[in-house]
């Protein structure tokens, strides 16, 4: 079973981020833990720190201080060591455009070092809905189709912790809830822990063990959508969004 009784998969203690000297803090002072099996989203306005964090949970940018250890490795000094146990995707993907998909995750298939690996693009290919465009070039593809081609290459190496940035913001209310049902499957299934950030807080109430909502670089709430809801007395996440937005945007002025 998911939940605080896992083993503990990533743990973040007061890291803290800015990008110029004397600059505002991206991210100050988070502190979370992710348990193996947990869909976690970290839920957040524009410029609230959530990409800054998750680069620095991949061991991609350094912290100014404080420390994330996945599978008890430093990130910032060991990423190595556990790079083949993760993966990412975003939405600002760069994919060899000359290439097919087929051939795209053939690519980076080889870069895993993976088995079987005809077999495992031909099912990553029917999981993503991208069988029929296997020898399509990626320049080719629709903008969701290169979403979908993103999250085939985060899977092919059967990540265990895998993190999504707004995987589903290009994608049509169907394909999004296929991708959702792919991925609860690789969770319930194989124990993946996944982590994700999105702006659709009905997707996020309905997908997510824990919410982590935060704002102007740190965590402002976390729990389960009903933890949170009774709480905050509030009746769902987007109206207790605004009312956390909002104070902190009141606060600023
Ligand atoms: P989010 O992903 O929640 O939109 P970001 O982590 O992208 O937030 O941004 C957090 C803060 O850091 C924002 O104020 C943003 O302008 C700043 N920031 C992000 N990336 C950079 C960068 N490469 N250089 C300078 N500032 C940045």
């Amino acid at each position: 079973m998911a939940g605080p009784d896992s083993p503990e998969v990533l743990v973040a203690e007061n890291v803290r981020k800015r990008y110029a000297d004397e600059g505002p803090w991206a991210v100050d002072g988070v502190t979370l833990a992710l348990h193996r099996g947990e869909v976690v989203s970290i839920v957040g306005p524009n410029g609230a720190g959530k990409s800054t964090l998750i680069q620095m949970m991949l061991g991609l940018l350094v912290p100014d201080s404080g420390s994330v250890r996945i599978f008890g490795n430093e990130m910032a000094t060991g990423r190595r060591k556990v790079a083949h146990r993760i993966n990412y995707a975003s939405t600002d993907l760069s994919l060899p455009y000359s290439l097919t998909v087929r051939e795209n995750l053939m690519a980076y298939a080889l870069i895993y070092n993976m088995r079987n690996i005809g077999s495992r693009i031909d099912r990553l290919l029917r999981e993503m809905d991208l069988a029929s465009f296997r020898d399509v070039r990626v320049g080719r593809l629709s903008t969701g189709q290169v979403a979908r081609m993103g999250i085939a290459k985060a899977l092919i190496n059967d990540p265990e912790l895998l993190f999504l940035d707004e995987p589903t913001a290009t994608l049509d209310p169907e394909v999004s809830a296929q991708l959702r049902t792919t991925l609860q499957t690789m969770v319930r299934e194989r124990g993946m822990t996944l982590l994700y950030t999105s702006h659709n807080m009905r997707e996020v109430e309905r997908f997510s063990d824990r919410i982590y909502l935060m704002n102007g670089g740190r965590l402002v709430a976390s729990g389960s959508v009903s933890d949170l809801m009774s709480r905050f007395e509030t009746e769902d996440l987007e109206s207790l969004f605004l009312q956390m937005v909002g104070q902190k945007r009141g606060k600023d002025e």
